[in-house]
């Protein structure tokens, strides 16, 4: 096989060739695919991915490839094949799905360095003349010293070198001093009458090394038999003993955790994992919908069924949402399988997510845990992949390619023939729908362990507030309780749910909100205009001076900020401590952490927050939980918005009372008769179901229909307006029959970065419908994207509407 079919890093069109290229004598055995290589293209040479071998070619002529980028290939055949299915289901190009399966490293500027794993003297003598007594040698050098490629490769694949990547100027890899016996055994024990018996911290360690099976670290020997360096160097000098320097790797998570047992399962739990266990025992492929309300020990099924994947020798994957990516949940999963676990999220430098991401590729650790982008973890004998809160957004890429982790976990899952899971107190309404259709198997857990109760949640309704003259953004029973509270040396969890920009109307008198009729979602204010707009069907009317409901002319924007909110809670509360998280106090990195640790150890009596502390928290001292604004969320404009809402509410009372102490919830609110509060707050998942499905059934949204939404927007305004007009003409003419368009229209954030934005939405039911007329879109509007200045997405099951 002497051709190779190469992805190339030109982004053509969306539905991009493969190029052939003649692979040359000297890289045959280096060329695979999953290798990246460098090839001529036109008049200039580019990176590309080896996807395929093969002997003939429709071409004749055909270029060599020019050279190799890396020695084993970076990427499975299943994540090969895996790209080749994204780039048709969220409509990319190829090469951005291959790069988004590889961490950054490989995108970033970085050098090659040569790992010896073996003496260097089992290494033939060209490579002597380069390595001269070095451990670590730079790639460069066996460049100059000409050593073929194929030597390189093979020398990998027999576990001689490694090869790593480093990125320029920071983040190296880490090193460390290691100790190892110079000697063989016999021949330390027949030198050591040269060592004086008034040495004797020199006699110990040498002893101690001498059981010791592996090169230990300096540190560790030090520490453990408490000597100085002064021993250490004789014993060097007299050729005892070597040190090295060695890799150690970054350990992002710090200490040694304590190791856990797996416990005694509950009934409800026994009959849960069953059927999961089943799966795993046949390599049988079911997707589990785990419906199981906070505290009823999700994840102690989540722990024991990859105990059982693991001893079948296979291994596993767990995404938790970013935000939940905690160090307490981490610690879960590293004190039961130990090292076998790598962690993959997004605080960790380039540097460290590489390490993390070689664990996986040389197969050191069979676990991995990580957000959305774990999900391509080039394990190759996958056993099971687990999603935990599978109903959080961040499981969508928002860039390209746009896919859904829950969709090529399923992809991946039925290649490997091994459960999914899908774990959730709160789960999407599409996933829900598809376990009662069948199609999801449904496990449910309805008790929390030890039978304890969820915190009672109590509504207030503001409206009465300010007609009690309170104009404060905290309600009475609010304020009673936190006092309370910290006069008992509690903790109190103050949540403001805010999502920046969008501006809907509310009337502070009647809680009324300004819908649209036909999309039933809030209208959103447009300030230039000074009118209402819906951005999903563009139907717009004026602002309304006085409330339409109630008449009242307290009708006026809605949203706070939490600096504002703190700044009212310090003058209401005098002697309260707060913690502010939100965006801008947790930029920094370890920030997040650091805070919530602060609140750990009690150095304040109030966390206040955005919807960033509702997730994955749990501290034993905080007995109330308070909500400042639910109807932030719920007015959205998003056809999801009770949805969110109903699990931000179920999510954040989570947050209470969640061990000795009982925990209590208070939600404000203008809207307290809407069936999201009053369902959240009677814990009526089944009733809130049924009734939201009322409502997408009646305006068609999913998961009755699928949706697909197409942004664009330009720098001028006219020439976006323009194009969003070409775009929908387009569509209207090439969708299929059953498929229907709104818009375009502009979106609820027109201006960003001054940038104007237009959105058509397409709501379908087959994806033949759309399929076409989307490639015909994006194949149309190539040029004006790559030539003007126009920039067009299309987005599948979209999640964000701004
Ligand atoms: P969830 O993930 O559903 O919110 P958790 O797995 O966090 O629930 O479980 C809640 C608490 O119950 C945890 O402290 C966990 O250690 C404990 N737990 C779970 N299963 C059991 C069990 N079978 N026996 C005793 N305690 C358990
Ligand atoms: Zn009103
Ligand atoms: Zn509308």
């Amino acid at each position: 096989m002497d051709i190779a079919k190469v992805v190339v890093d030109v982004p053509v069109s969306a539905t991009d060739a493969l190029f052939d290229y003649h692979i040359p004598d000297h890289l045959k055995t280096v060329v695979k695919p999953g290798v990246r290589v460098v090839v001529p293209f036109g008049p200039r040479h580019i990176m590309g991915f080896v996807v395929d071998l093969t002997d003939d070619s429709d071409f004749d002529k055909l270029k060599p490839i020019q050279r190799v980028m890396d020695y084993e290939p970076i990427l499975t055949p299943e994540l090969l094949k895996l790209s080749k299915w994204l780039q048709h289901e969220t409509l990319c190009f190829r090469i951005s799905a291959l790069q988004a399966m590889l961490p950054a490293v490989f995108k970033a500027k970085y050098e090659k360095e040569v790992w010896l794993l073996t003496e260097e003297d089992a290494l033939p003598d060209n490579w002597q003349r380069v390595t001269q007594g070095r451990e670590v040698i730079p790639f460069q050098d066996l460049q100059d010293a000409q050593i073929p490629d194929s030597q390189i490769t093979k020398h990998i694949e027999v576990g001689d070198i490694e090869l790593k990547y480093v990125v320029k100027g920071k983040n190296r890899v880490k090193t460390d001093t290691y100790v190892k016996l110079a000697l063989s055994e016999p021949e330390t024990l027949e030198k050591l009458d040269d060592i004086s018996k008034q040495a004797k911290q020199q006699r110990q360690a040498l002893m101690w090394l001498i059981d010791q099976e592996e090169p230990v670290r300096l540190k560790q020997l030090q520490q453990t038999l408490d000597v100085t360096r002064g021993p250490i160097k004789a014993l060097e000098d007299k050729g005892f003993i070597s040190l090295v320097q060695r890799e150690i790797y970054r350990d992002p998570h710090g200490a040694e955790q304590q190791p856990s047992q797996s416990l005694p399962l509950t009934e409800q739990q026994q009959n849960v994992i069953n059927p999961i266990m089943d799966n795993i025992e046949q390599s049988k492929h079911d997707v589990f919908l785990l419906h199981g309300v906070t505290g009823s020990g999700k994840t102690e099924i989540y722990l024991q069924s990859i105990e059982k994947v693991l001893a079948k020798g296979e291994e596993a994957i767990v995404l938790v949402p970013e935000i939940a990516l905690t160090p307490q949940m981490v610690t879960r999963f590293k004190s039961r399988f130990g090292a076998d676990v790598a962690v993959l999220h997004s605080g960790l430098s380039t540097g460290e997510k590489y390490d993390e991401w070689r664990k996986i590729h040389r197969r050191e650790v069979k676990v991995v845990v990580g957000a959305r982008s774990a999900i391509f973890a080039p394990f190759d004998r996958l056993g099971i992949i687990i999603i935990d809160e599978e109903h959080e957004t961040t499981y969508k890429q928002e860039d390209y390619p746009k896919y859904h982790a829950r969709e090529v976990a399923k992809y991946r899952g039925d290649y490997h023939q091994c459960p999914v899971v899908l774990g959730s107190a709160t789960p999407t309404l599409e996933s829900y729908a598809r376990a009662q259709k069948g199609v999801y198997r449904l496990l449910e857990l309805t008790e929390r362990i030890n039978q304890q109760a969820l915190p009672d949640m109590e509504i207030v309704d503001m409206r009465k507030e300010l007609e009690k003259g309170n104009r404060t953004m905290f309600s009475d029973a609010l304020v009673d309780k936190m006092s309370e509270r910290i006069n008992r040396g509690e903790q109190v969890v103050l949540m403001l749910n805010r999502r920046g920009y969008a501006s809907f109307v509310m009337c502070r008198e009647c809680g009324e909100t300004v819908q649209c009729e036909h999309c039933d979602i809030s209208m959103t204010y447009h300030r230039t205009q000074h009118r209402l707009k819906c951005h999903y069907c563009n139907a717009e009317r004026p602002m309304p001076d006085v409330c339409p409901n109630c008449e009242s002319d307290a009708i006026r924007f809605f949203g706070t900020g939490t600096q504002k909110v703190e700044e009212a809670l310090r003058e209401q509360m005098d002697n309260a401590r707060i913690i502010r998280m939100d965006v801008d106090t947790t930029s920094r990195k370890g920030a997040h952490e650091r805070l919530l640790q602060q609140f750990a150890d009690g150095e304040a009596d109030i966390l206040l927050g955005t919807q960033m502390i509702a997730k994955g928290l749990d501290f034993e001292n905080v007995t109330l939980v308070g909500v400042i604004a639910a109807d932030a969320m719920l007015h959205l404009p998003d056809f999801r918005a009770a949805e969110k809402s109903f699990q931000l509410l179920t999510q954040v009372s989570g947050r209470a009372g969640r061990h000795e102490l009982p925990g209590e919830v208070v939600v404000q609110t203008y809207t307290p008769e809407h069936y999201t509060v009053e369902m959240a707050a009677a814990y009526d998942y089944q009733a809130f179901y049924l009734r939201e499905m009322q409502v997408r059934k009646r305006f068609g949204y999913p998961p009755y229909y699928y949706l697909v939404l197409v942004n664009l927007s330009h720098s001028h305004h006219v020439k976006a307006v323009d194009a969003s007009k070409r775009v929908a003409e387009l569509l209207a003419r090439e969708l299929g029959d059953d498929a229907q368009l709104l818009g375009p229209s502009p979106s609820p954030m027109l201006r960003i970065k001054d940038r104007y934005r237009y959105q058509c939405m397409i709501k379908y039911r087959q994806r033949d419908d759309v399929e076409s007329a989307l490639s015909q879109l994006l194949n149309q509007f190539q040029k004006e994207m790559t030539q003007d200045d126009l920039q067009l997405t299309v987005d599948f099951e979209p999640y964000y509407f701004m």
